[in-house]
């Protein structure tokens, strides 16, 4: 039985909380799993409680960069307290965007570079946001070992796919990809055994998704689209998926 994953989606986010549980039975039958990422304390207590009701989400907690004013020391100790229940940390990172100030600048560094640590200590995998700052990213990670680092949403023009490629980083592609020629390319020159897909639900996707706020069930229309690009059969491309899943998250 080959399982599909969506490598990076906010199932702990509020827009889910009413349709959870039809989300989990879909989810079931259409035999996906899924990594939820965290946002900042209060979303990743959350997301650890809905990873306790079903073994199809696999749990990933941290401060986003849009939260780095968060509560750093809690959200170590929570990580530490549940080190065995998480399946990784994330979404971590940098992000131009919320920055003001020179203080901010040095606040999302400090969260990103801490979150770094204590995942690479336990081991654990990275979902990475690198918005606008995929450079910064690379020269901080430059003094981390972890070979399970995702770059969720990757946007990197071809050079840096190269670079991303060359320093063991997994990428993941989404339903932009399913119009977006510039991505269908990139998907294209990347390492096979380095691509994810993921929603980053509840995002809004335009053209042919109307606009709707990302869906789990999105994830077999972007496989699908991957395996066309690749020039591969379907199942060819979620066994494919499976195995760099896996191996992003180690298990
Ligand atoms: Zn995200």
């Amino acid at each position: 039985m080959t399982w599909l994953f969506d490598s990076h989606i906010h199932l702990s986010d509020p827009t889910y909380d009413d349709d959870l549980s039809s989300i989990l039975t879909g989810m079931e039958h259409m035999k996906i799993k899924a990594c939820c990422v965290s946002m900042d304390c209060s979303n990743s207590r959350r997301t650890l409680e809905i990873a306790k009701e079903s073994d199809l989400i696999l749990p990933f907690i941290g401060i986003h960069p849009e939260c780095a004013n968060d509560n750093l020391d809690e959200m170590l100790s929570l990580i530490e307290d549940n080190i065995d229940d998480i399946s990784g940390v994330g979404e971590i990172g940098l992000d131009p965007t919320y920055i003001q100030t020179e203080e901010d600048k040095k606040n999302q560094q400090q969260v990103f570079e801490s979150l770094l640590s204590i995942a690479e200590k336990h081991h654990k995998p990275v979902s990475i946001h690198s918005r606008k700052s995929l450079d910064d990213v690379f020269e901080v990670m430059t003094s981390y070992s972890t070979k399970n680092a995702l770059l969720h949403w990757f946007d990197g023009n071809k050079k840096q796919l190269r670079k991303a490629m060359d320093m063991d980083f997994f990428v993941s592609y989404g339903p932009v990809m399913v119009y977006a020629n510039d991505k269908q390319t990139l998907l294209s020159k990347t390492d096979e055994n380095k691509i994810l897909v993921e929603t980053d639900g509840p995002v809004r996707f335009s053209r042919c998704f109307e606009m709707k706020s990302a869906q789990i069930g999105f994830i077999p229309s972007v496989v699908f689209c991957a395996s066309k690009i690749l020039n591969k059969q379907y199942d060819e491309m979620t066994s494919l998926l499976e195995k760099n899943t896996t191996n992003f998250l180690g298990i």
